[in-house]
């Protein structure tokens, strides 16, 4: 019998998963070792935690939903030892949760807050081994999309500035309750290693990307007016007349890592 009773929340983006076909494939991607410190952001009815802690034995997860906490609680006796931090995984400090010993992130993600979640795992992304999430298949395609593409943005920039994206497969709507309007994709991000990850400074690289790609179709020497000068573009190799979708993510933080005065 469920423990489950509350109605899925639209507003906290609850789509539960229940094809076992693809849960499988999600716990395989995680493939959990031992030892691993397994921290899942949204565990919902449990579609993934139980399977991955009959696996692992042991998981943390993160919830918002009250409503959910209880019955999840319940669902886990016996099979493992799982701990709920009833929060906003926005405001939880991973560094904190990981106390000297990186996690693994897994998450079938809220999709309304797709974006600020992955923003706030880079943040942290010395304490994270890795990250295997799964979210709307058009931000995956953002994600892991390379200059040329038509979806090569801001977001492609900065997370492949900091990590290894590697899509994975993808799941459509009828695997969920209630389905979703658009398709799903598993994702994989592993930070890079200290001495891959080059950007300097990541608030100056930020402003820089935001402002390149905040006007997609204008040329780097307008779009970054008041931002780079064009002594600086040509510093990193840039013809200042490049829009910001031919860029590579190396030619941004060149520039962005330039000091001032070049
Ligand atoms: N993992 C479950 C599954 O695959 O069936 C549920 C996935 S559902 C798409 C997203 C989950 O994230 C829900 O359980 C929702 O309550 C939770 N959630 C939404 N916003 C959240 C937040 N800010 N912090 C933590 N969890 C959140």
């Amino acid at each position: 019998m469920s423990h489950f009773k509350a109605p899925p929340k639209k507003s906290l983006g609850q789509h539960f998963l229940t094809d076992r076909g693809y849960i499988d494939k999600i716990v395989l991607a995680v493939d959990p070792q031992s030892g691993d410190r397994l921290v899942e952001i949204g565990p919902g009815q449990g579609a993934i935690t139980l399977p991955l802690l009959r696996k692992h034995g042991e998981l943390t997860a993160i919830e918002f939903d009250r409503d959910l906490i209880t019955p999840l609680m319940a669902s886990a006796e016996g099979v493992g030892r799982l701990t709920i931090i009833h929060k906003d995984v926005l405001s939880v400090d991973f560094g904190k949760l990981a106390a000297g010993e990186p996690v693994r992130l897994v998450g079938n993600l809220p999709y309304n807050l797709s974006s600020p979640i992955l923003f706030h795992a880079l943040e942290h992304a010395e304490v994270i081994r890795d990250m295997v999430f799964m979210l709307q298949k058009e931000v995956v395609d953002r994600m892991a999309a390379g200059p040329g593409s038509k979806v090569y943005g801001r977001l492609s920039v900065m997370l492949q500035a900091y990590c290894t994206v590697t899509p994975l497969f993808v799941v459509p709507p009828g695997a969920f309750r209630p389905p979703p309007k658009v398709d799903s994709a598993v994702v994989r991000m592993v930070p890079l290693p200290a001495e891959k990850r080059l950007v300097r400074d990541p608030q100056r690289f930020a402003a820089v990307v935001r402002a390149a790609f905040g006007q997609r179709r204008k040329t780097l020497r307008n779009a970054l007016n008041g931002v780079c000068t064009v002594e600086q573009l040509e510093a990193a190799g840039l013809r200042p007349d490049l829009r910001a979708e031919q860029v590579e993510v190396a030619a941004f933080i060149r520039l962005a890592n330039l000091e001032d005065g070049n």
